[in-house]
């Protein structure tokens, strides 16, 4: 079968299957891969991130990031995840969760951080990423925009070929998220935080304390993927009552969790 002939059956069992509802928000969205396929992308590149990084010696780190982790993943509602979560030696300030459940914080970023409910809001933003599958939407738009280009194009049927076929890692692990990902990110990761029994006034605090300009800067790394203005701190006090009354239901409440005892958190 040539390659078109086989893009345009895919594109006929896309529209049949394509599409699915993502957990909390309820929201379509359009995919045309499977979890399996991007959990394995997730444990490739996590392997990678361990060979390149040494493991945190941190005892407080890495105590806080195991416990917000579990109570996270123990209200994610994710089966199919192999959880596994670490604190990487570096000065980096950012954090991943790779599909199927493989987190990892710099420590450079949990440097920064006041308290063990901010590292929950943020690891729970970050899972929410892989919860709401951001990575295989992303592989799926484009596979369709490939599906375009070799239909307007099919002189170039072997380079949207080798394009299909390098999509992968990228789009699921790499690339910075949409704009609309990270709000609805945000908002799955506080109410995921919430239920996890960490208070989830502790996001707002964390992002605010990094909203002006000359702050930002000390957030270089995360800001890049996960910029942050007034209107996402607006829409996250928006949503902050859904997620007060999922924290009053939470059985086992840790408040704020333990403070870090670094000395270089902004008050
Ligand atoms: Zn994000």
């Amino acid at each position: 079968m040539n390659l078109v002939k086989y893009l345009l059956a895919f594109a006929a069992a896309a529209a049949v299957v394509g599409c699915r509802s993502v957990p909390i928000t309820d929201r379509t969205q359009l995919m045309l891969t499977t979890s399996e396929y991007e959990n394995g992308l997730g444990v490739e590149a996590y392997s990678e991130y361990k060979a390149q990084y040494k493991a945190s010696t941190n005892a407080e780190y890495n105590q806080a990031l195991a416990r917000c982790g579990k109570a996270i993943a123990d209200v994610a509602d994710a089966e199919d995840f192999q959880w596994e979560f670490i604190v990487l030696e570096d000065e980096t300030q950012n954090a991943f969760c790779l599909p199927g459940g493989k987190v990892a914080v710099y420590s450079g970023l949990i440097d920064l951080m006041n308290n063990e409910a901010e590292l929950a809001f943020v690891v729970a933003h970050e899972i929410a990423h892989a919860v709401a599958r951001h990575g295989g939407e992303r592989i799926s738009w484009g596979y369709l925009q490939s599906l375009g280009g070799v239909l307007v194009a099919t002189g170039l049927q072997n380079d949207a070929a080798d394009t299909i076929y390098g999509l992968g890692t990228d789009l699921a692990v790499m690339l910075p998220f949409s704009r609309s990902n990270e709000s609805e990110a945000d908002l799955i990761g506080l109410i995921l935080m919430a239920k996890a029994g960490y208070d989830p006034h502790a996001s707002v605090q964390f992002w605010t304390r990094f909203s002006s300009d000359a702050s930002a800067s000390l957030l270089g790394n995360l800001m890049s993927t996960h910029p942050c203005d007034a209107d996402r701190i607006a829409a996250m006090n928006e949503n902050m009552p859904l997620a007060e009354a999922e924290y009053q239901k939470a059985r086992d409440k840790k408040g704020y969790g333990i403070t870090f005892t670094h000395k270089s958190a902004k008050k």
